[in-house]
C-alpha cells in the first residue's frame, strides 16, 4: 500500500537527473512540476541555469511538459523562456493531466517520467498512471500553508522508502 507513494528514484535536484540512465530506460518525455521542483513557489521566472538545462534536455531529444496545480498565469509566465508544453491547474494526483501530458509529448507510460517534489501529488499521481517517478528535495523551505502540512507526513514516508531501498540493494 505504502509502495504506491514511493518514487522510482530520489535525487537532490533536477540538475542531478541522470540523462544517460533515462535514455537507457527509453524515456522520451519529461513531466516537470514547477513549484519547489524548478523554482521556489514565489519566484516568477526560471534562472539562467535552468534555462540552459532545459535547452540541453531538448537538444538531447527529450520532450518536456510543465505540469502544475498552480494557476495559468504562474505556468505561462514561467514558461516564457523555456518554451515547452504546459498544463496548469493539473489537479495532481488525478490521472487526467498525466494522460494529457503524454498526449502532448506523444509518449506513453513506459517512455514518460514525472519529476516533482511532492509525494502526494507528483509521485502518487505518477504511480497511479504507471509512469516512472523521480522525487526531488524541495528547493525552498518556503511553502504554501497547505504544502507545509503535508511535509511532516512526507518525511515519514521518505524515511521508510529510503530504509526499504537500502534493504533491497
Ligand atoms: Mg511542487
Amino acid at each position: 500500500m505504502l509502495r504506491r507513494l514511493f518514487p522510482t528514484d530520489y535525487i537532490d535536484s533536477v540538475f542531478d537527473l541522470d540523462i544517460k540512465d533515462l535514455k537507457e530506460k527509453k524515456i522520451k518525455g519529461l513531466i516537470f512540476d514547477i513549484d519547489n521542483t524548478l523554482a521556489p513557489f514565489d519566484i516568477e521566472y526560471p534562472n539562467k541555469k535552468l534555462i540552459n538545462f532545459f535547452k540541453k534536455l531538448k537538444e538531447e531529444g527529450f520532450k518536456i511538459c510543465l505540469m502544475s496545480n498552480n494557476t495559468e498565469e504562474r505556468v505561462i509566465k514561467f514558461n516564457e523562456k523555456l518554451k515547452v508544453y504546459t498544463i496548469h491547474k493539473a489537479a495532481k494526483p488525478r490521472r487526467r493531466s498525466f494522460k494529457k501530458a503524454m498526449q502532448l509529448m506523444n509518449t506513453n507510460k513506459d517512455s514518460t517520467v514525472i519529476i516533482g517534489d511532492q509525494i502526494f501529488t507528483d509521485v502518487w499521481g505518477g504511480n497511479r498512471v504507471g509512469i516512472m517517478t523521480i522525487l526531488v528535495v524541495p528547493i525552498s523551505e518556503r511553502d504554501e500553508w497547505i504544502t507545509k502540512i503535508k511535509r511532516g507526513l512526507e518525511k515519514i514516508i521518505i524515511n521508510i522508502y529510503l530504509a526499504t531501498r537500502k534493504v533491497e540493494r
